[in-house]
């Protein structure tokens, strides 16, 4: 730090190669030298969203009589997956179920 005066701006922040955008994030920049940067709250914000994106955990839910896994919205989008689209479970292994599309 400078030292200089910092603003706060607004900018879309992209992950994973721009797979992943966050709109609008917070960051502060320094009017004097250019800097940028990002509070830790800044940050702590941004992460449910980021492990959402990457859906790694996640529990299943009871809906009727049977278990069900949420696919997160941007896995959808990414495989373009939407309500009546066919699927096959496919067992890898005993910890292993994976997700083929048709
Ligand atoms: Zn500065």
């Amino acid at each position: 730090m400078c030292g200089g005066t910092a603003a706060l701006k607004f900018e879309d922040l992209k992950l994973f190669n721009g797979k992943f955008v966050l709109k609008d994030q917070p960051y502060y920049y320094c009017k004097r030298c250019g800097d940028q940067y990002v509070t830790s709250e800044q940050m702590g914000r941004q992460e449910p969203k980021v492990r959402e994106f990457l859906g790694l955990e996640r529990k299943f839910i009871s809906t009727g009589g049977s278990i069900a896994a949420t696919i997160p919205p941007v896995i959808a989008k990414q495989y373009g997956i939407k309500k009546g689209r066919k699927f096959k479970w496919v067992s890898e292994s005993p910890k292993k179920l994976a997700i083929v599309l048709e």
